[in-house]
């Protein structure tokens, strides 16, 4: 791969991290994706919310009426149409280009051109494969270009590419992309390290995995830079 990315992982055989939590991989052969961009078709969005729900609700209760679940019973009635809202609605909403969040950027008037790091930021996604969740924290920074971002536009812009079926390794290249271009400048990181529940609960049923992905570029490539960046995500801090 072109991208800037490397598993943590190496870093953690040679030492240069502390493991603590991230001492597993998991990307599995079947998680691999070739593209950064989510698949999607050109039509993508010809249907409305509204037809999507109904839609979904339609197919949703043919899945659990192929399972044999009995759809009149009072517990079950209603759950093809909280699936079909959920996934629109709620947990699929990252893939429409309409729910982007709005980024405003302020001027860096005190001049702080350190780096900045916005750490533990949880996220909820799914995994496309099989769709059950992908659940982790996210650790993001970056250095100013000149402008600054609001601190809680970081976590919004993690929470909507999280939002999407996804793969790990995609969703942390597409929110470092999303931030090199609205910050205007490569120096960017990011690490995430999630659960994968297709892993933990199904399949090879390893509980403690977790896998860790990351993203450093411009300034982060350099050793030091980096070094920093992961020194901030290991500290302990008591509030
Ligand atoms: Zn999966």
């Amino acid at each position: 791969m072109k991208q800037k990315e490397t598993m943590l992982n190496t870093l953690l055989k040679d030492k240069k991290v502390l493991p603590m939590n991230l001492n597993t991989d998991e990307v599995g052969e079947d998680h691999a994706s070739a593209n950064i961009e989510t698949p999607l078709k050109k039509d993508a969005f010809d249907l409305s919310d509204t037809e999507k729900i109904k839609k979904i609700e339609f197919h949703f209760a043919e899945i659990m009426d192929t399972l044999g679940m009995d759809l009149k019973d009072d517990s079950l009635k209603g759950t093809p149409n909280r699936v079909a809202k959920m996934y629109v609605q709620e947990i699929f909403s990252g893939l429409k280009p309409d729910n982007k969040p709005k980024i405003t950027l302020f001027e860096n008037k005190y001049q702080y051109n350190q780096m900045l790091v916005e750490k533990d930021i949880s996220f909820y996604s799914n995994c496309e494969h099989h769709f059950v969740p992908i659940f982790g924290k996210a650790h993001v920074a970056y250095i100013s270009n000149g402008t600054v971002i609001g601190l809680s536009k970081l976590n919004r812009v993690v929470q909507y590419y999280a939002k999407r079926p996804q793969v790990q390794e995609r969703l942390t290249i597409q929110i470092a992309k999303e931030l090199q271009k609205v910050l205007k400048t490569n120096d960017v990181a990011i690490i995430i390290d999630a659960k994968h529940l297709c892993v933990s609960s199904r399949g090879v049923q390893d509980g403690d995995a977790a896998t860790v992905t990351s993203f450093y570029g411009g300034k982060f490539e350099n050793e030091i830079t980096k070094q920093e960046f992961l020194k901030y995500i290991e500290m302990k801090t008591q509030y």
